[in-house]
């Protein structure tokens, strides 16, 4: 299922796609003008109400299908993945298995969270009257996603807004449509009917358009684009729902298991070689534990190895993905070496082929550079000494953004005080990350972070237009507020709202 580019004489050069790790060209793929999104868009919405129509059983019966497939085809999808992002094999496996775990999650879940509910409501007005509630699909939802996981933050997305009963039109970023094509076959294959999700192959000019032409748009990527497609979202009143950039603080008690701390710390800033909206993006270690927390850190990172993708547990490290992101790590780590900052490992481009660049921990640091402050996204640690937890909390809590946030200690009770004292939508203790693959729980980034939630009822309702429905099965001919109004009902009225609220 390959999207058709416009065939008009200036339709927009193909878009080029290459592997980060080699920097080989792996493809070239239509880049789809406003012109063309809007076809796509017109035929996914002639697709939806039959697909609404199929019902929720159905719907999830395609779902488990493609839960089988994605583990049928996982080396497809590792070859698909891991050559257009230049990730380890390891980090493809992430995404295919939380792929594959979110496509159960949501044909599981999804009767129960659409389920229509009755209500039996406080108004004195619906005394004798029954209310419901239901959710119906918002139509053609756009879904936007970024490079950094191709199929578990566009396509994961796509899966309740597909399994509420809407079709959806996809875009995936320009430097990783391949998975994004891939997924359009998996589900042609996996019995969902033809037109109900189209993928838009091209820039942010595509993006516009998929905007343009649906009724909801799920966004994932930078807040500074986020704020483009809220202002785009807005000239046609589109609800959107936005994940965001962050700067996840990861707190380390004097109290921690230091190990377990510095273990986390090191994984959790540098899977995915440091590319994850919920990357551990800078540390705050109390005083007492600093010093063998950096040690074990330290340790650790010089025995990992870097390269392109290999076979399973060859490599720790992959590639960064797109060229103006490996400019921005370099960038703030040059920026922290400037004002003071300690490089104790890594701290440069890698020499040679491809887009590599090393891990790299940084001590010595503060709230005046650029990598205690703005999104790195990159294999970079930078570990800040800290007086106390009160130290800590106001210096994670001092940023724009607010996605998620960790904390490690041996005393849960305390460790919880800290989670409730930090501005940020999802808080792990003695974890990171993990939370991500809880589907049941909300997710979603405080601040500049986001605007809505992905995961949990809310994650599928967003999809959804809420109804609600009052029914008076026995009325009277005429209700005691009706016109016309007279003196004596008016009295009654008065003393009963008296009566009820005036206590
Ligand atoms: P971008 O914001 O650059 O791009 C995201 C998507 O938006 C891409 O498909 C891009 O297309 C598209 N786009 C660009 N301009 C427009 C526009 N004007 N209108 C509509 N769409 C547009 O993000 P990145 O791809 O660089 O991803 C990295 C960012 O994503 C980081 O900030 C990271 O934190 C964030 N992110 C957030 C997550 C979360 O859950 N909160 C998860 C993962 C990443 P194209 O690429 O073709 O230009």
């Amino acid at each position: 299922m390959e999207p058709s580019a416009a065939t008009h004489a200036d339709a927009p050069a193909p878009t080029r796609v290459e592997a980060p790790a080699t920097g080989r060209l792996l493809r070239e793929v239509p880049t789809l003008d406003a012109a063309a999104v809007a076809e796509l868009a017109a035929k996914a919405r002639a697709a939806q109400p039959g697909w609404e129509a199929a019902g929720l059983e159905a719907r999830a019966a395609v779902f488990r299908n493609a839960r089988k497939w994605v583990i049928d085809n996982a080396e497809d999808w590792l070859d698909t993945i891991c050559s257009e992002t230049g990730k380890t094999r390891d980090d493809g496996n992430v995404e295919v298995s939380v792929a594959a775990q979110s496509f159960g999650f949501w044909a599981k879940m999804a009767p129960k969270y659409l389920a229509e509910e009755k209500l039996r409501s406080l108004s004195p007005l619906a005394f004798g009257r029954k209310v419901a509630i239901r959710y119906s699909p918002v139509g053609v939802v756009g879904v936007i996603g970024p490079w950094n996981y191709p199929l578990v933050n566009a396509f994961c997305d796509c899966v309740p807004a597909l399994m509420a009963g809407n079709s959806v039109v996809m875009k995936p970023s320009e430097v990783t449509p391949l998975s994004g094509l891939l997924v359009a076959e998996m589900m042609a294959e996996c019995g969902l009917p033809d037109g109900v999700l189209q993928v838009a192959t091209g820039g942010g000019e595509t993006g516009a358009a998929v905007i343009d032409n649906c009724d909801f748009v799920m966004f994932t990527g930078s807040t500074r684009t986020g704020k483009r497609v809220m202002a785009r979202a807005a000239e046609t009143l589109t609800p959107v729902s936005l994940e965001l950039g962050g700067k996840d603080p990861m707190i380390v008690c004097a109290d921690a298991d230091v190990e377990r701390a510095a273990n986390a710390a090191t994984y959790y800033a540098l899977n995915n070689a440091g590319q994850i909206c919920i990357s551990v993006e800078r540390v705050y270690v109390e005083a007492p534990v600093y010093d063998s927390f950096v040690a074990k850190v330290l340790e650790n990172v010089q025995g990992l190895r870097q390269g392109p993708p290999a076979g399973p547990g060859e490599v720790e490290l992959g590639a960064i993905t797109f060229e103006p992101q490996i400019e921005t790590i370099e960038r703030h780590v040059l920026d922290a070496r400037e004002r003071g900052a300690s490089v104790v490992a890594g701290g440069r481009r890698r020499p040679g082929e491809g887009r590599f660049y090393e891990p790299t921990v940084l001590v010595d640091v503060d709230h005046t550079m650029k990598c205690m402050t703005e999104e790195t996204f990159g294999p970079t640690i930078p570990i800040m000494k800290v007086a106390d937890v009160d130290e800590a909390v106001r210096l994670a809590n001092d940023s724009e953004y607010g996605l998620q946030a960790s904390v490690y200690s041996r005393d849960m009770g305390k460790a919880d005080g800290i989670a409730r004292r930090l501005q940020a939508g999802a808080v792990t203790i003695n974890d990171s990350q993990v939370n991500f693959t809880v589907f049941d729980a909300p997710m979603g980034g405080w601040k500049s972070s986001g605007i809505g939630v992905r995961h949990g009822p809310a994650g599928i309702r967003k999809y959804c237009r809420t109804q609600s429905i009052l029914y008076t099965p026995f009325a009277p001919k005429r209700d005691v507020h009706m016109f016309p109004y007279r003196p004596w009902r008016s009295k009654l009225m008065s003393r009963v709202v008296r009566l009820l609220y005036g206590r």
